[in-house]
């Protein structure tokens, strides 16, 4: 699928050191956009920014950390002009039995994939709104729609993104278009965190025979991005063609 290029935008990316984000920062580049690319891992992002070219940047950004953040949008706006995508794509999927032991996990999962999109998206507003038309993609999940047993937090956090969305756009359009995207399994290296050992296990058996790539999803997000300012995409529900729930 060719689209055409889009001289002078500017995206950025959340969690662009890996998986979905790193994919989508390859996929928007490709098509002219200069990309801000945001992580705690520096190393990995540098790297990514080298070989992108075009102008983009390596931002180290903790979403959990709205001073990080804000010092990401006063670089993105003085090197880059500011920006006309914000893709909330941090996040961890610290899956396991409801308990106690697993409390750290469930305010990493709230503040890194709910608070820390919000806080970006609150923190990058004016810089999306101040262009010729902005454009918001929030990655959520299939367990956005589906809770199932010991996805309960993690589903909490995506049911949370997918509320929050639908009454952003609502309030933003038509300047800004928000797009909710709901992958199912995609081949990355999300289950490798879960800190719960049997848990991790089980889930990397199905990782491990993954179909959907990172590119896929990402090609899909370039898509969404290049239609016409008319048409917005609200939502995409993406999985593999043989799964299930
Ligand atoms: P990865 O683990 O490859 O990517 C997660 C990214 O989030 C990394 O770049 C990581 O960067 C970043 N991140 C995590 N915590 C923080 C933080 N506190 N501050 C800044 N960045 C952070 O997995 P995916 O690509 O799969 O995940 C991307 C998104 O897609 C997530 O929101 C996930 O929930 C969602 N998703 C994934 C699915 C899948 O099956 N893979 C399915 C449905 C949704 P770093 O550690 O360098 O900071």
């Amino acid at each position: 699928m060719s689209t055409p290029p889009i001289p002078g935008r500017v995206a950025v990316v959340t969690g662009a050191s890996s998986g979905i984000g790193a994919a989508t920062a390859r996929a928007l580049a490709a098509v002219g956009y200069t990309v801000a690319l945001l992580a705690r891992r520096i190393d990995r992002i540098e790297a990514l920014a080298r070989e992108l070219g075009n102008g983009s940047i390596a931002i180290r950004a903790d979403v959990t950390d709205r001073d990080q953040l804000v010092a990401a949008a006063r670089r993105v706006q003085d090197e880059l002009g500011g920006a006309d995508v914000l893709m909330n794509n941090a996040g961890v999927m610290l899956l396991g039995p409801f308990s106690s032991k697993r409390r750290d996990d469930y305010r990493t999962m709230v503040e890194a994939n709910l608070l820390g999109a919000i806080t970006a998206t609150e923190v990058f507003l004016d810089q999306l709104t101040s262009g010729s038309g902005g454009d918001l993609i929030n990655i959520s999940s299939v367990a956005g729609r589906t809770a199932r047993a010991t996805n309960g937090v993690y589903a909490a956090t995506k049911w949370g993104i997918n509320g929050w969305s639908e009454s952003l756009r609502q309030e933003l359009l038509p300047d800004v278009r928000v797009t909710l995207i709901e992958p199912g399994v995609v081949d990355t290296e999300l289950p490798s965190h879960i800190t719960d050992e049997a848990t991790r296990e089980a889930v990397q058996k199905g990782y491990d025979v993954a179909t959907v790539t990172p590119e896929d999803v990402a090609e899909v997000i370039a898509f969404v991005l290049a239609r016409p300012r008319h048409l917005a995409i609200n939502e995409v529900l993406l999985r593999p063609a043989d799964q299930l729930g």
